[in-house]
């Protein structure tokens, strides 16, 4: 078997084990007693997750033929912004179960603070999983904070909005530095409450979560809409200026799931050996992630599949698809 081969079965165990990881421990600890609460798999297969691995799906399959074009790209991130965004504020009993609760970003956090429960552990699988699928396909067409400023940074090319691009470097400091003060926070807050009989950690993410703007309600006080709207609201206006800013510079999931990418099976790829090195996907490019492609760096900024550099590169020399692996002994 080829080393790719190899490689693409590991994903397949690994993922496997997973996803059945969880729902396996707990059946264990469950036995014969009352009705048992909903497992891993109950709530995989509800119609939010089965959705969530559709588009994912169909995603992968467009990047990969070469067929996702502007008209499919946008269709994609709206029903994702539909989905997993607004179709909960409606009312309808269908869109009932397709609200953003818990918040990837709630997944995360929460279950660092509070402990890990179903609904965060199948949140955190699902992008997980369609991270290491990649390219990056939970971010890049699922996560409807993620698509909505998808659509803006296509807007405001066509309003030829000239946006900034600022280094990965500043905007994974940014994004480290709030994770940081976040377990800082909540490791103190833990302590603090834990001496006076209560456990209250506080979660830096639940002043500048956007995701919370999406859940269309009012609150009680004029400081409390201001935490929840403002950061999605700054967020959408940001947008129009620079490429995803709430998912370079703050978001959690930006940041694991940068980490994950690195060893996802599908990618930016560039075909070496034909490459002309032009520059043109460089300056093309919304993302600092192209710069570190071309060189074929061993770690890349978060590429989110937006596929201006490889629709841009005249000989098509960047597509997606596997990473080539070095041969073992080049001379052979
Ligand atoms: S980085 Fe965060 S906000 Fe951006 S697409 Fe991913 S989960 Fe959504
Ligand atoms: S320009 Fe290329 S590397 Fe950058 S986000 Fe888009 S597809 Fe990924």
């Amino acid at each position: 078997m080829s080393t790719k081969g190899i490689r693409s079965n590991l994903y397949l165990v690994a993922t496997f084990l997973l996803l059945a990881f969880p729902s396996l421990t707990r059946a264990q600890q469950q036995g014969p007693g009352p009705a048992a609460a909903p497992n891993f798999f109950d709530f995989l297969l509800r119609p939010k997750f089965i959705t969530m691995l559709v588009i994912g799906a169909v995603a992968l399959a467009l990047l990969l033929t070469n067929r996702m074009n502007s008209r499919l790209k946008v269709l994609i991130l709206l029903v994702s912004t539909f989905l997993y965004g607004l179709s909960a504020n409606l009312g309808l009993k269908i869109f009932a179960g397709f609200s953003m609760h818990p918040s990837p970003i709630c997944a995360a956090t929460k279950s660092i603070l509070y402990g890990f429960r179903m609904p965060m552990i199948v949140t955190l699988a699902v992008i997980i999983f369609l991270t290491l699928v990649g390219p990056k396909l939970f971010c890049s067409y699922v996560c409807p904070v993620g698509a909505i400023q998808e659509l803006i940074a296509m807007l405001a090319d066509k309003l030829q909005i000239r946006r900034r691009k600022p280094s990965f470097r500043l905007s994974q400091t940014f994004r480290v530095l709030i994770f940081i003060a976040f377990i800082f926070l909540s490791w103190t807050a833990i302590i603090h409450t834990v001496a006076n009989n209560r456990i209250v950690a506080l979660s830096l993410y639940d002043y500048i979560n956007a995701f919370h703007g999406y859940e269309i309600n009012l609150q009680p006080t004029l400081l409390d809409n201001l935490f929840h709207f403002l950061p999605f609201i700054l967020t959408l206006v940001f947008a129009f200026f620079t490429y995803r800013p709430f998912c370079y510079f703050v978001c959690p999931i930006g940041l694991i799931t940068n980490v994950i990418e690195q060893i996802g099976l599908f990618r930016v790829v560039k075909r070496k050996e034909a490459c002309t090195d032009c520059q043109t996907c460089l300056a093309k490019a919304p993302c600092p992630a192209v710069a570190e492609i071309l060189k074929e760096a061993v770690l890349v900024a978060d590429c989110f599949a937006c596929t201006v550099c490889t629709g841009n590169c005249p000989g098509s020399q960047l597509k997606f698809g596997v990473k080539r692996q070095k041969p073992d002994n080049p001379t052979a």
